[in-house]
C-alpha cells in the first residue's frame, strides 16, 4: 500500500496472467515512472487484479462520452472485441478506433509507427477537438512509448495514456487517468494563453463536481447552492473539451466520487480547494453545503439560507419514504458508502459496505459517519469479502455487482444490481432522499418468491448436474471412429484422383 512496486515474490494474475511479469516488463521496456504513478495513485488492496470488466473500460468510457474528441485503442484483439462490445452496450455512439498488432510489428516497433499513423490521420480539426490513445496491457508491457506522439497536429490535441489491467486496479479509477490526463493538458493550455470560451459560464462562484452522476443530480446541486449565490460549473468527466475550462475556473472542487485522485491533483494545481463526500440525506447535505460554502468563503448566513431551503424537504423525503430492511452494499461505482449514508438515514441497517475503490482522504467524512452507525467499511473489498460478508449478515436485500447478484439469488436473498439500478437514480438532495425507497420495498417484498425458487429449483444446475448431465467418462457412439476414419480415407483418395 505503499505505492512502490513489490518484488515478484508477490506475485499474482492480471485478468490474462501474469501480473508481475508484465509489470516487470513495462519497466524494463521503459515505463518506470509511469508504473510507480499509477500504483501511487491507484494502491492496491485484498484484489490486486481486475475482479470486474477491463479496467481501460473506464478510459474508454470518458473518451467516448465526449463531443469531438477520438479514442483509439492499441491492445489486444480479444481486449479490444471486449472493450467495444461492452461500450456499445453501454450506448456508445461512437466509433471506437483501433490499431491492431502482431508479434512482428510489437517487436520491431512498428506498431508505434502505426499508431503514429493513425493518429495523424485521424486528427483532422475540422473533426477533433482532441484524440485519445489508450495503451492496454500488452503495448504497456512492451513500452510502446505513447509520450512521444506529437502533443498536437493542426491544433487537434494529441493524448496518449497507459491504463493497464495490471496498473489500475478498477475501471472506475481508469475514467480518473484520461479525465486527468485531460485536465492536466487544460490546465497547461489556460495558463499559457487565451482559450475557446467554454459554452456554460456562469458569473456566480462555482463548484466543479468531480464523478460520473446521474444527469438530473448536476442540476439539483445547482439548487441547492442557489440560496449561496453559487452555481454548479460542467461537471467532470465533462462531454466536451472546453467545459474542462470552465470546471478548472471553478471556485470549489467537490470529489463526490473519492478516487478522482490525478483529477484532483490538477484542481490542486491550478489552487482550488477540494471538499470531499457530497450532499447525501439531511446530515450529508448539511455537512457538505456548510464545506462548500466555507471553502468559497460565502458568509454563514448564507449557508445557513442554503439550509433552511433545503433541508425541510430532505428531511420530508426521507420520512415520507421510509426503508425498513437489513442490506448490504458492495460496487465498484465509488459511490458505495454514499449510497450507504442515503439508505440509514431512511431507516436501513447497513451492517457492511463494500467498495472496489481505495481509501482517500475525500470519503474520510462518509466512513467516520458509517462507522459511528455501527457499519463495517471495506475499502479495496474483494468478491470474496463482500460474499463472505453477504452470507454472514444475511440480509433483507444485497445490493451488488453481478456475481454478488447471482449468488445472493442462489441462496434466495433479494439482491439489486449496483450499477444498473441504484446509479441509474438521483442521489444527492431531496430527490435523492425518496429514490432508492421504492426499489428496496419492492425487492425486499419478493422474498418469499425467492425462497419457493430456490426449493423449485434445488439441486439443478449443481455438482453433478452441472454441465450436460454426465456423471461417468462419456461414451463414444459405438462404430463412430472407424466412420471418421473410412470417411477421411475416402476424401483422401477422391483428392488424389483429382490431382492426377
Ligand atoms: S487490457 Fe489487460 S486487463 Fe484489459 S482485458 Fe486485456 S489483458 Fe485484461
Amino acid at each position: 500500500m505503499d505505492g512502490s512496486i513489490p518484488p515478484a515474490a508477490t506475485t499474482g494474475t492480471g485478468c490474462h496472467g501474469g501480473r508481475e511479469r508484465m509489470l516487470d516488463a513495462a519497466r524494463e521496456a521503459g515505463k518506470s515512472a509511469g508504473m510507480e504513478q499509477l500504483l501511487k495513485d491507484y494502491p492496491r488492496g485484498p484484489h490486486d487484479q481486475p475482479q470486474s470488466m477491463c479496467p481501460a473500460f473506464g478510459s474508454l468510457r470518458v473518451g467516448l462520452r465526449m463531443k469531438r474528441v477520438a479514442t483509439i485503442l492499441s491492445g489486444s484483439a480479444c481486449c479490444v472485441y471486449g472493450l467495444t462490445f461492452t461500450s456499445h452496450f453501454y450506448g456508445a455512439r461512437r466509433t471506437v478506433g483501433y490499431v491492431p498488432f502482431n508479434s512482428e510489428s510489437l517487436v520491431k516497433g512498428q506498431l508505434f509507427e502505426d499508431i503514429r499513423n493513425a493518429v495523424y490521420e485521424t486528427a483532422k480539426p475540422a473533426d477533433y477537438d482532441a484524440v485519445v490513445v489508450i495503451n492496454l496491457c500488452v503495448p504497456t508491457a512492451s513500452g510502446v512509448p505513447l509520450d512521444l506522439l506529437p502533443k498536437q497536429i493542426d491544433g487537434v490535441r494529441i493524448i496518449g495514456i497507459d491504463v493497464p489491467g495490471f496498473g489500475v486496479p478498477t475501471h472506475a479509477e481508469a475514467k480518473d487517468v484520461l479525465t486527468g490526463a485531460m485536465l492536466k493538458y487544460a490546465r497547461t493550455e489556460a495558463e499559457n494563453g487565451p482559450v475557446a470560451r467554454p459554452k456554460h459560464i456562469d458569473d456566480r462562484p462555482t463548484v466543479a463536481m468531480i464523478g460520473e452522476l446521474f444527469p438530473a443530480d448536476p442540476p439539483g446541486v445547482g439548487a441547492l447552492l442557489a440560496p449561496m449565490g453559487m452555481a454548479v460549473s460542467p461537471n467532470l468527466p465533462c462531454r466536451e473539451w472546453r467545459d474542462m475550462y470552465a470546471a478548472l475556473d471553478c471556485d470549489v472542487a467537490a470529489a463526490v466520487h473519492p478516487f478522482y485522485v490525478a483529477s484532483v491533483r490538477e484542481f490542486r494545481a491550478a489552487g482550488r480547494p477540494v471538499v470531499g463526500s457530497a450532499p447525501v440525506g439531511y446530515e450529508g447535505t448539511a455537512d457538505w453545503l456548510s464545506a462548500i460554502g466555507k471553502a468559497a468563503g460565502i458568509a454563514s448566513a448564507k449557508i445557513d439560507a442554503a439550509k433552511a431551503a433545503h433541508l425541510p424537504a430532505i428531511r420530508a423525503a426521507l420520512e415520507a419514504n421510509p426503508i425498513k430492511a437489513r442490506i448490504t452494499v458492495s460496487g465498484y461505482e465509488g459511490s458505495e458508502l454514499l449510497v450507504a449514508r442515503l439508505l440509514i438515514e431512511a431507516g436501513a441497517e447497513i451492517p457492511y459496505v463494500g467498495t472496489a475503490c481505495p481509501r482517500t482522504e475525500w470519503s474520510e467524512a462518509d466512513r467516520a459517519w458509517l462507522e459511528a452507525r455501527g457499519t463495517y467499511v471495506q475499502y479495496r473489498a474483494s468478491l470474496e469479502q463482500d460474499l463472505c460478508a453477504m452470507q454472514d449478515v444475511k440480509p433483507d436485500l444485497a445490493v451488488g455487482t453481478t456475481p454478488l447478484v447471482q449468488k445472493a439469488k442462489e441462496l434466495g436473498i433479494p439482491a439489486l444490481y449496483f450499477t444498473n439500478i441504484v446509479s441509474a437514480r438521483p442521489l444527492f438532495g431531496a430527490p435523492g432522499a425518496g429514490s432508492l425507497a421504492a426499489i428496496v420495498a419492492a425487492q425486499t417484498k419478493g422474498a418469499a418468491r425467492f425462497n419457493r425458487m430456490v426449493s423449485f429449483f434445488e439441486g439443478v444446475g449443481t455438482g453433478q448436474t452441472a454441465g450436460y448431465g454426465f456423471k461417468g467418462k462419456p461414451v463414444e457412439p459405438p462404430g463412430a471412429r472407424d466412420r471418421m476414419r473410412k470417411a477421411r480415407a475416402a476424401k483422401a483418395k477422391a483428392m488424389e484422383a483429382v490431382g492426377t
